[in-house]
């Protein structure tokens, strides 16, 4: 390589350890799991997005193995020309048939569905409104568009009324109001119903990221907008399968007209290789499996319960979370680095959240319960948490 630029890569990176923002991933030795093998240990597994244990699901694993028998290994071309197969389209009626809505476009992320159909949908002279605490992928999303942006304080409705009434003066051509449905640093939720009044009072749309809240909220964990009882009133649900649904792949559901619009408009669907049947054939098994029980959802609900409320009882602080992505607060980041080292050690997988994913003095471990998690793992993962958070002297 080219010695300079190797140089400056290298002391860029040298840059990033010195603040500690450098990541070195752990590497599992075997499937996502309740009970994990992550670096050659043997852990309990508390910082997945497996929020429903589907990723190591039987029926999952059963459906992927009979997709690549009948369809083979990869798909064979982008979707637009000839990678869409009838599972495919099988996917995308099943995940409007979950939202109660028209219908439903597959993107092959929920990173690629939020950078594409966000500029799609966004032109010169439109207005987008979005929190500010809204994720990466939105963000990205947004630096592509030609629109006007502005940013909402976080949750604020009054921040955010302000803003639309600014807005309607300037007379715009569209006007779209993007928030994450749970937001996944904190596990706080989004006041849809109020952002959805403000969108009626103020003619614009809405267009809601459900990552987190996919197989979490609402009944049979049909998401953020089921929560709030307004299925088929917001414009635009965005999701992932790389979540609670355990496998990959985003969506946006929406009416029949716009998802036809962003097939047509989304360069990051219309460029990019179609995700293969195994892939496709075990997220339809996934929703599939949501739509026939509710077991899974209801277990996960009552693990979180349990651990939320057995280390609030230690005197942890659980800051302000509503969903099973449960903080840890340290408030000092160095604590929280030592904290996760530390429960490592003790065969407890979590990781520290600190500057820039979070403010500077609101550094955490992040923990995520699964429905996976038997009550042994959630007491050993308790009595880890409680053993070392006595060492550092976070409770007494
Ligand atoms: C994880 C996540 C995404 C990205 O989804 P992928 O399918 O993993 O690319 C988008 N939005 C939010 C809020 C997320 O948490």
């Amino acid at each position: 390589m080219n010695e300079k630029l190797q140089a400056e890569l290298k002391s860029e990176l040298e840059a990033l350890d010195a603040q500690s923002l450098l990541w070195n991933p752990r590497t599992l030795n075997g499937p996502s799991a309740a009970q994990a093998q992550v670096d050659g240990k043997k852990v309990v597994m508390l910082c997945s997005n497996n929020y429903l244990g589907l990723a190591n699901h039987k029926l999952l694993k059963k459906a992927a193995i009979a997709a690549i028998k009948q369809y083979g290994a990869g798909s064979g071309s982008v979707r637009p020309i000839a990678g869409t197969m009838d599972l495919h389209l099988k996917l995308e009626e099943l995940i409007a048939k979950f939202k109660g809505v028209e219908d439903s476009l597959y993107y092959n992320s929920g990173f690629t569905a939020n950078s594409g159909a966000l500029p799609a949908l966004l032109r010169e002279g439109d207005i987008v409104i979005s929190d500010e605490l809204n994720h990466g992928s939105i963000i990205d999303g947004l630096r592509l568009t030609k629109s006007e942006r502005q940013i909402y304080k976080h949750c604020d409705m009054l921040d955010l009324e302000a803003k639309l009434k600014e807005i309607k003066a300037k007379n715009p051509k569209r006007v779209l109001i993007v928030t994450d449905g749970v937001f996944s640093m904190d596990g706080d939720v989004a006041p849809l119903d109020k952002i959805y009044q403000l969108a009626q009072s103020y003619d614009c749309a809405v267009y809601v990221d459900d990552a987190h809240g996919d197989g979490v909220l609402g009944e049979h964990g049909k998401g953020i907008v089921a929560h709030y009882h307004l299925e088929g009133k917001i414009d635009f649900e965005m999701g992932t399968f790389s979540k609670a649904f355990g496998t990959m792949g985003g969506y946006v559901a929406t009416t029949k007209t716009a998802k036809q619009y962003l097939l047509n408009k989304s360069r990051t669907w219309l460029l990019t290789g179609a995700h293969g049947p195994a892939n496709v054939a075990a997220s339809i098994a996934a929703i599939e499996l949501l739509m026939a029980s509710d077991k899974l959802v209801k277990k996960l609900w009552r693990n979180t319960k349990y651990f939320k409320k057995s280390l609030g009882k230690l005197g942890f602080d659980l800051g302000k979370s509503e969903t099973p992505i449960t903080p840890i607060m340290t408030y000092d980041s160095g604590k929280a680095r030592e904290f996760s080292k530390k429960l490592f050690d003790e065969g407890v997988y979590a990781l520290p959240i600190v500057f820039p994913m979070v403010a500077k003095d609101k550094a955490r471990i992040r923990t995520m319960i699964n429905a996976d998690h038997s009550k042994e793992d959630l007491d050993f993962a308790i009595g880890k948490i409680e053993k070392v958070g006595k060492e550092i002297g976070l409770v007494k």
